[in-house]
């Protein structure tokens, strides 16, 4: 019997023992997870989707597309032979490649690219060098006829997130925006040559609201913050009228404003523009991450203004990237993560667009524009 108790007394402060750990443990537990909470930052919250619903892989494109927004990141034979492969492999017909560049810079770049044919289109830039000084403009103009003969087929991508033609190269102007009178000259000449423009105005809102805990996108915003203390900067809003002025102004001059024109917060302000402008169009390249967040709204834009959108990649030579945006744009897949093309901390959803919007999308918009 006593060995019993002994034993029963064993038991039981066993027993009390294992109830004390599991309590320790619960604690050890609860303060762990709380203090993961407290302590994990935004830039490492990196979450994966857990449900289970249906992901679609598209590794071509539904029709041939025309790529509206590229660049000359290939610097070899070897490299642009590879990317040929690969637009063979994704259904992309033709790339635009936006060089930025003029005199020597532009010809090598020509003659790097000639022997694939109509594989790509090549854009020069504006040159800005003396734009400060009386006769910019008519130089400006010669160089273009240059380049123009040398087998431009448009001007891109020029750039203004606010102080001026700011990122153009080889030389930034800043302080000159679209609508400068010094500008005319070259808008008229584009028109006359059929050369289209690509133009870059603003950037989306996140990058000029306070980089604060109420900044809807703030971790890719963070990256491509604008310092808005510094002078001169024109506010979002006056970007794009400085746009609207230059379409207005410029009938026959065919513009192309990159990535929704940067209004991908607030379509309705860019289809405001579409709606008035017979000679504007936009590319949708580098904002899959901005519109794949709300996709019903984005694809009744699509539907809407079908006729006047331009696809565009802007965002290197993978496979990988061009599945992705045929992905968003064609698929009904929800809330899926790609930390490859943006900083946001959200998910992605497909637009699940139609047949219809695809073609003109991908390239019949292209072909009315080329043509
Ligand atoms: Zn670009």
């Amino acid at each position: 019997m006593r060995d019993m108790d002994n034993r029963n007394g064993l038991i039981s402060m066993n027993l009390d023992m294992k109830i004390y750990y599991s309590i320790f443990l619960c604690i050890a537990f609860v303060s762990v997870s709380v203090k993961a909470q407290e302590d994990i930052l935004l830039k490492d919250y990196d979450p994966v989707s857990i449900y289970n619903t249906p992901s679609t892989k598209v590794s071509k494109a539904k029709f041939p597309a025309v790529d509206f927004h590229s660049h000359p990141y290939p610097k070899s034979e070897q490299e642009i032979s590879e990317w040929v492969k690969t637009m063979d492999r994704t259904g992309v017909a033709k790339s635009i490649i936006l060089t930025y560049q003029t005199g020597k810079s532009f010809d090598s770049i020509v003659n790097l690219y000639s022997k694939y044919g109509d594989r790509f289109e090549l854009w020069c830039g504006f040159d800005f060098t003396g734009y400060e000084e009386k006769g910019w403009s008519k130089r400006a103009v010669k160089e273009l006829e240059r380049c123009f003969k040398m087998g431009a087929k448009g001007v891109g991508e020029l750039g203004d997130k606010g102080f001026g033609f700011f990122y153009s190269k080889p030389t930034p102007a800043e302080g000159m925006h679209a609508d400068d009178d010094r500008m005319k000259p070259l808008w008229e000449k584009c028109g006359e040559l059929g050369m289209p423009v690509s133009i870059h105005v603003a950037d989306p809102m996140w990058m000029y609201e306070p980089m604060d805990v109420h900044n809807d996108g703030l971790m890719n915003a963070y990256k491509w913050r604008i310092d808005t203390t510094r002078e001169g900067l024109l506010t979002h809003a006056e970007l794009i009228t400085t746009l609207e002025n230059a379409v207005r102004e410029n009938p026959k001059t065919t513009f192309i404003a990159c990535h929704f024109a940067n209004c991908s917060y607030d379509l309705d302000i860019l289809g405001r523009l579409l709606d008035k402008y017979d000679n504007m169009y936009a590319d949708i390249s580098a904002r899959y991450a901005e519109t794949a967040a709300v996709p019903r709204y984005t694809k009744r834009f699509y539907e809407k203004y079908q006729d006047k959108l331009v696809y565009g990649t802007d965002m290197g030579t993978d496979p990988e990237m061009y599945e992705l945006t045929f992905r968003i744009l064609e698929s009904e897949d929800e809330h899926f993560y790609d930390k490859n093309i943006s900083s946001y901390h959200w998910s992605f959803n497909g637009l699940g667009l139609s047949d219809e919007v695809l073609k003109k999308v991908y390239s019949e918009n292209a072909k009315k524009i080329l043509d």
